[in-house]
């Protein structure tokens, strides 16, 4: 018979790590049996994890050897998709566990992470599902992602480890055009090349529920190609495109040389190198110059208002990608070098363009607005 109760359980590690952070609170959902012996461990075992700092890095007791041992940031939940991290948001989005399943050697933990309105209403961020799967006769948590993809196909070319649902027919040019891409990256930039994992699927939403992220917000819309680097574990995951995917590329190579580039350089270098959405940079050049053309009164000096677009084109990829392209045709590599080099706050970035370009930035927009109307033209 199926306990049916609701628990709001205070869970906590110690003293001194309570004097310091407020304990994470987690509501189990009526329908999870929380008699059985099993499942109270698994969600025991859950509520320690959340309570445990899961967004550091240390040899966390609560996490499998086996994932600690394969990846250098183990929970691939941690930082993927949400910047900083899913942890880091839980006084706000607090976590639900919707349901603990059964499958081969453990459970399958599913955790609604939400908000709700003043009128009640939820505000959902995302639901997880993580595995718990005893180890040394104790249940330790590991990632979904291999569970998820066990019947994948998985072909190595080169560096890269494509895997994909079966369904799909591995098109080997494809994959051999990007790791000739890879390799000549890595020559370009006088750097090793290194193995990664590359999942991809037909929409990426596919790829992040293998992942785990059995929902996120911004899911659905129209399909388009998009994609995410997890550089501290070298994975790329890509939906909407193909075995060919290089902006996530250059963002694995590349990022971890400037941990302090500011974000628009190192969105528009890949966007430069690898396009964004399926697109070249100068496609979004056109689009934005058209936009631009259409709004006059948007003033560029404030960039960072103008931080959306639409679903199509990112302000920050092609600002970005086009002052990339300046500073190599201007400089070659160590000029874009430099342009990584200034730091990662935006007063950074309007010194990165005087300093480089010599326009202040009181001068930005008219400055933007005929460069790229200059280059969309050619
Ligand atoms: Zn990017």
């Amino acid at each position: 018979m199926r306990t049916i109760c609701t628990i709001v359980v205070l869970v906590f590690c110690s003293a001194s790590f309570f004097a310091q952070t407020p304990a994470v609170k987690i509501s189990i959902n009526n329908g999870v049996d929380t008699v059985d012996n099993d499942i109270a461990a698994v969600l025991h075992l859950w509520k320690k994890y959340l309570n445990s700092n899961p967004d550091s890095i240390y040899d966390n007791p609560y996490w499998s050897k086996d994932d600690k041992r394969r990846y250098n940031h183990f929970d691939l939940l941690r930082g993927t998709y949400f910047d900083p991290s899913i942890y880091a948001m839980m006084s706000y989005y607090k976590p639900t566990v919707l349901s603990v399943s059964e499958i081969e050697g453990g459970f399958r933990i599913r955790t609604l992470f939400s908000s709700h309105t003043d009128s009640g209403f939820a505000q959902p961020l995302c639901i997880t599902e993580v595995v718990a799967a005893k180890e040394d006769g104790d249940y330790k948590l590991s990632n979904a992602l291999s569970y998820n993809t066990k019947s994948w196909s998985k072909t190595n070319v080169g560096s890269i480890t494509f895997i994909h649902p079966r369904e799909h027919t591995f098109d080997r040019d494809l994959g051999e055009r990007m790791s000739r891409f890879v390799d000549s990256l890595a020559m370009l930039w006088n750097i090793p090349v290194q193995p990664v994992e590359y999942y991809f699927a037909d929409r990426l939403e596919l790829v992040y529920k293998a992942l785990g992220l059995d929902f996120y917000i911004g899911e659905g819309n129209h399909a388009r190609p998009g994609g995410f680097a997890d550089t501290h574990n070298r994975i790329v995951y890509a939906g909407g495109e193909n075995e060919w995917y290089p902006h996530e590329f250059v963002h694995i190579y590349i990022n971890p040389l400037f941990p302090n580039a500011h974000g628009y350089f190192l969105e528009g270098y890949a966007t430069l190198l690898g396009g964004h959405r399926g697109k070249s940079l100068s496609w979004h050049l056109k689009r934005m110059n058209q936009y631009l053309h259409d709004h006059p009164d948007l003033n560029l000096n404030d960039l960072f208002s103008f931080w959306h677009m639409d679903f199509t084109t990112d302000p920050s990829k092609v600002f970005g990608g086009l002052l990339c392209k300046m500073a190599e045709e201007k400089g070659g590599l160590p000029a874009v070098k430099k342009l990584f080099s200034f730091g990662s706050s935006n007063d950074d970035f309007y010194r990165a363009i005087e300093e480089m370009f010599g326009v202040k930035r009181e001068g930005l927009n008219d400055f933007l607005r005929s460069t790229i109307a200059k280059y969309a033209g050619k």
